[in-house]
């Protein structure tokens, strides 16, 4: 076992993307200091070949059941990544009426593999999924039940739906990203589901498809998962006798990265959840659906950002860089770390510093009283493990156009987002 987890660390598509040749950090085969000369920073870069490699760890972990992987389009919605997981076969996870859109335009035959979270749906969201004909509504209250029933006698189109139940675990993760206990707003008690189907197979419209869940994220241990998974396949053998015809499991997303240096093993942690799942199931042959979102994006995606200022405060030095938490909000929002690297590795030297945005919050770091290569003006350095909820939790704040994004595919490199401009910004607002 361990000799075959560090024979396939050895394999090139194993390692992290980001890797110094030559002295200079490098996506795949692509020079960092050479996008930046290109597209100026700051800039998210993410490596096609990596996310299509994770991809393809679920594949391979869950080959032996019927599954569907549905890339959790929060994540990164860019639509070239949507693209290029759609092409592999990938169904999504959409949180939104802008996310079924995204999911349309980037690869329209997925929709069929489209499942709809999140615990405020609207009408005109419902209305658009229902004409898209996705596969399964993640519906979380009893209000939402009674809403997606009418909106589908007036379109006359039948919803296949899965209660999102709360099976009151614990996932040991930050508590702004843990959703599985019945103190958070997510879900339904998964003791008052049996009812709730009972109540929605009456109706015509309805037509109870799965059971869902969805504890939180970046969860590193695997056991939270499998409990879950277990009061799940609990619930769905009672559904059976109760008569519904339960045909799909959604287990949902969280699976956790690590997002220090230290090597990661992506392959054996897929592995790992996929046995976890596996118990939780026991004998249970329902159609698997997974919701993975960070785990397949979050270690393929770096944000190149430029030294601006390097300046002492007392005994503090902060090196203020041309990205800010509007483009990476992570470590203000969760404390989260990323490490931060010279694009040009130097001979030795290091300092302790803040590594800060120009943005007017004394929350806008990335990092506090961190030891990093020294660097000046100038300098370019990149924030690692920045490929999931980066860009998407991008904003406009202090009125910064947000970053350009580009995929690397092997040799080449292509811009899939421009750089937004100041025209961008202004264009919706009316005088
Ligand atoms: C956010 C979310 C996911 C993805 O979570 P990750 O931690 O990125 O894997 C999956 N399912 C639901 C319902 C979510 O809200």
């Amino acid at each position: 076992m361990k000799k075959a987890a560090a024979k396939k660390q050895a394999s090139p598509i194993d390692a992290r993307p980001f890797t110094y040749r030559n002295r200079t950090l490098h996506c795949d085969s692509v020079s960092l200091a050479a996008l930046a000369a290109e597209y100026a920073t700051p800039l998210y870069v993410y490596s096609a070949q990596q996310i299509a490699y994770r991809f393809q760890l679920f594949q391979q972990a869950f080959a032996s059941r019927p599954h569907t992987v549905c890339y959790a389009v929060k994540a990164n919605s860019s639509l070239a990544i949507l693209r290029l997981l759609g092409k592999q076969g990938a169904g999504f996870d959409i949180v939104s009426g802008g996310e079924l859109e995204r999911v349309r335009k980037a690869h329209k035959p997925a929709l069929k593999k489209v499942v709809f979270s999140g615990v405020g749906k609207q009408a005109w969201e419902i209305d658009a999924a229902l004409k898209a004909g996705i596969l399964q509504f993640n519906v979380e209250s009893e209000m939402e039940l009674d809403l997606l029933a009418a909106r589908a006698e007036s379109l006359g189109i039948r919803a296949r739906f899965a209660l999102r139940v709360n099976p009151d675990v614990f996932a040991e993760t930050h508590p702004y990203i843990s959703t599985g206990l019945s103190e958070h707003k997510f879900g339904i008690d998964i003791k008052a589901a049996r009812a709730i189907y009972r109540r929605a197979a009456k109706s015509k419209w309805l037509e109870p498809y799965g059971v869902s869940v969805h504890i939180g994220s970046q969860i590193r241990k695997v056991d939270p998962f499998a409990a879950a998974l277990e009061r799940v396949t609990a619930l769905v053998a009672q559904l059976r006798r109760d008569g519904h015809d339960i045909r799909a499991i959604d287990a949902g997303g969280g699976l956790g990265i690590d997002y220090s240096d230290a090597p990661f093993d992506a392959a054996h942690q897929v592995e790992r959840y996929a046995a976890a799942l596996a118990k939780g199931l026991a004998d249970e042959k329902a159609h698997l659906l997974l919701e993975p979102g960070r785990f397949l994006v979050a270690q393929a995606g770096a944000l190149l950002t430029r030294v601006l200022v390097v300046k002492k405060n007392g005994r503090k030095t902060f090196v203020i860089t041309d990205a800010a938490m509007n483009d990476l909000i992570r470590p203000a929002l969760y404390h989260a770390h990323h490490e931060i690297v010279p694009v040009r590795q130097s001979s030795g030297k290091s300092i302790t510093a803040d590594i800060v945005g120009p943005v007017c919050e004394s929350g806008d770091f990335f990092a506090r009283d961190r030891a990093i290569a020294a660097v000046k003006p100038g300098d370019l350095v990149a924030l690692l493990d920045a490929g999931a909820y980066g860009m998407s939790l991008s904003s406009n704040y202090n009125s910064r156009p947000r970053p350009a994004e580009v995929l690397v595919e092997g040799t080449k490199a292509k811009l899939i987002r421009r750089r937004e401009t100041v025209r961008d910004q202004l264009a919706p607002e009316l005088l």
